[in-house]
């Protein structure tokens, strides 16, 4: 698993898809870049979610709200008071962890020690070994189990009343458990805020304390009534919206599967009072969709029903995705209820509410909403299709088999020699593609090597231009996935590439 999360990650750097910010100065933790390729599948992801919320729902509208926001708003979101992780710093190593982490990590520790005796005993027994029976009576896997489990829900209780003592005292007790992690010297647990604050205006009097955003969402309730207005918006309607946030994650692991800048797409479903429990379910049925139309394979997703509800909530979902590193949440939808919209009206003052014609009278609306986050979704595409291919001659291969939708070249077209004409005519059907699809021209190394190299980027198509091309206008067009190869007239490929690549 390890491993394979390491390929992924050299790989994205090798074909172009996501570097280090900064990385001739040694970089910046959690912060990326998207590369010539990458900034292309992200395009992709970006507009085949717009599509399907935006363009395919009359009554979804979108927005593009700007990241700096009155102060108050975050106020009101309740952001500044309650946006933030419990912290605990390590005075001998100088290190700083996410307390509710570390907790975590302990757990897993001792669990695969756990893990590690049931193999030992497995290989020692043998076929008379029995597992179940083997937890259930070995004392020292049974102590360690119970234990794993009282802290965890230990965890849960104090975080949830903000006991921060406790989940101290729990890192502690972890720590005396299990030898192997080491008794460390531990400050205090504190809340630390992730939102990231600077200063707008120049002069010290007048300048302002504002942040940058840690959601969209709040971007689509402060215009709620703008868009209603103006364009004459009947509930139940949407508004959608893509564009940066930004969170100072504390563990900043996992790629930019947890990122300090990422982008999020975030849809805010506007109701009618009574009828969420409909509307949720509707949201998670259809977002779900959103995702099999890809093609990853159903079982490389479920649903987690939050049973631990924020503030705001009356339901909670994700949408948890298998990772190289295990499945984790790629997608929420949340039951927001009219929190959002009675906190804007409290704090600002202003009325956000919905006259209601049919029912001839005024309220303030239910949301329900769906957010995903854009980079997450982009190492799930990413992570999901590189793979490495045994062929039948003995050789293997590495191919990226990116929904063709999302591919970012479509097709690369290849003159078979670089001489009599050519790359001329290859040159000429990425002038007519071109207007249609992002094409590329290759006619470095043997047609075998080019392929090769087309599959690991990730392209769906490769056409080849030879010396029959010049007596019948025929060219070979070689599917990635299946490499099967068929001649085909140049006059129908744009037909052809369109039928897999439209969105
Ligand atoms: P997590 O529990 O993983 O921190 P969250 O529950 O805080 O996520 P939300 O606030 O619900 O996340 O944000 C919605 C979506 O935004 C998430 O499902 C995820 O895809 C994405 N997201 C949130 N934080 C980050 C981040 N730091 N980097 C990349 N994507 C993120």
């Amino acid at each position: 698993q390890e491993d394979q999360f390491k390929k992924v990650i050299s790989h994205a750097k090798e074909y172009g898809y996501i570097f280090q910010s900064s990385e001739i100065y040694d970089g910046l933790s959690a912060v990326y870049d998207y590369a010539q390729n990458g900034v292309e599948l992200k395009k992709n992801i970006r507009e085949y979610w717009w599509k399907a919320m935006v363009q395919m729902n009359e009554n979804i509208v979108g927005i593009d709200a700007s990241i700096l926001m009155h102060p108050t708003t975050w106020k009101a979101s309740g952001h500044v008071d309650a946006f933030n992780d419990p912290l605990i710093d390590n005075k001998d190593s100088k290190k700083r962890y996410r307390a509710d982490v570390l907790v975590e990590d302990y757990c897993a520790k001792i669990e695969a020690k756990i893990d590690k005796e049931v193999k030992k005993a497995a290989k020692r027994f043998g076929e008379s070994f029995d597992k179940e029976q083997f937890l259930a009576t070995n004392g020292r896997v049974l102590g360690y189990q119970e234990k794993i489990n009282s802290i965890l829900s230990r965890l849960a209780k104090s975080l949830e009343n903000e006991d921060l003592a406790d989940v101290k005292t729990l890192i502690e007790e972890l720590e005396i458990a299990d030898p192997l992690t080491g008794s460390k010297n531990w400050t205090d647990v504190k809340q630390f805020n992730l939102m990231f604050g600077t200063q707008l205006g120049a002069s010290a009097d007048s300048s302002m304390q504002v942040y940058l955003r840690p959601e969209t969402a709040q971007g689509i309730f402060v215009n709620f009534l703008n868009v209603q207005k103006t364009g004459r918006m009947k509930i139940p309607f949407g508004i959608a919206q893509t564009g940066k946030a930004f969170r100072n994650e504390i563990v900043a692991r996992q790629f930019i599967f947890r990122m300090r800048e990422f982008e999020q797409m975030e849809m805010q479903f506007f109701i009618k009072p009574g009828t969420q429990k409909e509307w949720y379910k509707h949201w998670k049925e259809t977002r779900l969709k959103w995702h099999l139309s890809l093609g990853m394979g159903e079982d490389n997703y479920r649903f987690h029903d939050h049973e631990k509800l924020a503030h705001y909530a009356d339901a909670a979902a994700d949408i948890e995705f298998k990772f190289p590193f295990g499945f984790k949440e790629l997608e929420g939808i949340h039951s927001r209820t009219d929190f959002d919209l009675n906190q804007h009206e409290e704090f600002s003052g202003k009325k956000l509410q919905y006259f209601d014609h049919e029912e001839n009278k005024s309220y303030v609306p239910y949301v329900l909403e769906t957010s995903i986050g854009l980079d997450r979704m982009f190492l799930a595409v990413f992570s999901n299709s590189l793979q490495e291919e045994e062929l039948e001659n003995g050789t293997s291969r590495v191919v990226l088999k990116l929904p063709a939708v999302l591919a970012p070249t479509k097709a690369a077209i290849l003159p078979l020699v670089k001489k009599d004409g050519l790359p001329e005519i290859a040159r000429k059907i990425i002038n007519d593609l071109k207007w249609d699809f992002n094409v590329a021209y290759d006619e470095k190394d043997a047609v075998g090597r080019r392929y090769r190299r087309q599959d690991a980027a990730g392209t769906p198509f490769c056409i080849t231009v030879d010396h029959d091309t010049l007596e019948d206008n025929t060219v070979t067009i070689r599917h990635r996935d299946t490499m099967e190869q068929k001649r085909v007239k140049i006059d129908d490929l744009r037909s052809i590439i369109a039928q897999e690549v439209d969105m």
